[in-house]
């Protein structure tokens, strides 16, 4: 359905709010003017939504922040949604399987963390389902970035 992009950031800020304040954690939205409106399966996108945002707050210690971010391509006809966190960063040589299931950073780090190392390939999926991308790069000790491409109309539609 249509999904009003900001209302879509905001939703998902909101349902992090109390951890994020137990953790210290600043969200910022930042979206870029003109970004309207985009054609999504918004269970299925608050899901993956969801899922980097619970990352971005557990791999992120106490004072850091996030930064939920929208953007899109002029000429490509395609939303990119960011997430931003100043966290502990994933190695490079880890960066190559992080979408694989069950797939963990180093146990001794994420030992305590809970998780099953599920959230990233889920999230993928579902955004290989609507025809999109995901992407994420990372500095360790740094902070991870991911990235969603998702198509701004409906497939085929008149107003695409
Ligand atoms: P689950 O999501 O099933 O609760 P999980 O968070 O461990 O468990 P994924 O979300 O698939 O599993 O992430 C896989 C691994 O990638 C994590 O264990 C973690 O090591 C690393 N990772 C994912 N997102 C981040 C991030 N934002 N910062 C640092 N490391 C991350
Ligand atoms: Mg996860």
């Amino acid at each position: 359905q249509r999904t009003d992009v900001l209302e879509l950031l905001e939703d998902t800020a909101d349902r992090f709010y109390v951890q994020m304040k137990q953790k210290q954690i600043e969200c910022t939205i930042d979206l870029q003017p003109g970004v309207g409106s985009v054609w999504i399966d918004r269970d299925q996108i608050d899901q993956v939504l969801d899922n980097l945002v619970s990352n971005a707050l557990k791999y992120t210690i106490e004072g850091g922040s996030i930064t939920l971010g929208a953007y899109s391509a002029v000429d490509e006809d395609m939303l990119a949604i960011r997430i931003q966190d100043t966290g502990i960063g994933i190695p490079k040589q880890d960066l190559h399987r992080i979408f694989e299931r069950f797939y963990r950073v180093d146990k001794a780090r994420s030992r305590n963390m809970g998780g099953t190392g599920l959230g990233l390939s889920i999230a993928q999926e579902i955004v290989l389902a609507h025809n999109g991308t995901i992407e994420l790069d990372s500095e360790l000790d740094q902070g991870t970035t991911v990235t969603v491409w998702l198509p701004l109309h409906e497939e085929g539609s008149v107003d695409a």
